[in-house]
């Protein structure tokens, strides 16, 4: 359990105030033991944590990190509002700060703001404390900025452990991965057909897939977009919030259970 994981997670990039790399994590099996308390299932069983959410509905949701970018971001939104398409954006405080406009168009557009800390350390590796920081300082900033306070939450690289849970839920976050069986692999700029293959390979619905809106170097993300859209439209997908995609699965629990009563 504890190497896939590490397989899945992706490596530092961005500053990190107190956090080690995944990369390092990832190297020895106690320090990832320590960042994954508990298999999957299990916050799966709890729905603290979702990887995705398997609905009825031909739907996908597709999300953005490390943002915002104001030459990336930009180019995503103008390609997401040619095909109709919600994202979510989890999105660095820090550079919430530094660019407000390109969050205000985002919640202005209708995608979802979510928190993805402030300076995008590798929580594991930080104190209660500046857990709570991180968090908190992204949420005011995001609240202030987009006008909405954002409700959910993805930890850099895909780390948590129990302190990250108890402060997410502290303020009112689900924690959100991404669907692992999408290595899209972005921010690694893998190749363009690389990003393709991890998006539109075993599509099922209700799948979270991952991209980045900021990548260290010339980004391929765009490119595989331009490809993606149009083929998952095609197929009858339709692009939404993964606050959506809960509603979703909220309408359809009350059906479900109808169903195994007759
Ligand atoms: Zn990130």
């Amino acid at each position: 359990m504890n190497t896939r994981w590490g397989r899945w997670a992706k490596r530092s990039r961005a500053a990190a105030v107190c956090g080690l790399s995944a990369f390092l994590l990832a190297a020895g099996a106690s320090d990832a033991a320590q960042a994954v308390p508990k298999p999957r299932s299990y916050y799966e069983s709890t729905g603290e944590v979702i990887w995705e959410v398997p609905v009825g509905e031909k739907v996908i949701a597709l999300t953005f990190d490390d943002g915002p970018d104001p030459k990336d971001t930009s180019q995503i939104l103008d390609l997401l509002q040619q095909y109709h398409a919600k994202a979510t954006f989890f999105i660095m405080g820090r550079k919430a700060k530094e660019h407000p406009e390109i969050v205000k168009r985002e919640a202005l557009e209708g995608h979802e703001i979510a928190n993805h800390t402030y300076t995008h350390p590798v929580l594991v590796r930080c104190s209660a404390k500046q857990i709570q920081e991180e968090i908190s300082k992204t949420q005011n900033i995001l609240a202030e900025t987009a006008g909405v306070r954002p409700v959910l939450f993805r930890p850099p690289e895909g780390f948590f452990d129990a302190r990250v849970l108890e402060a997410t839920k502290a303020h009112g976050l689900k924690t959100v991965l991404w669907s692992w069986h999408h290595p899209t692999d972005d921010w690694s700029r893998p190749g363009v057909g690389h990003i393709v293959r991890g998006a539109l390979g075993d599509v099922r619905n209700g799948d979270i897939i991952l991209f980045h809106d900021y990548v260290h170097g010339p980004t391929q993300t765009i490119a595989a977009l331009r490809q993606i859209l149009p083929k998952l439209t095609e197929d009858g997908y339709r692009f939404v919030t993964v606050s959506e995609l809960l509603r979703d699965k909220a309408q359809e629990n009350p059906a479900e259970r109808m169903g195994a009563q007759q």
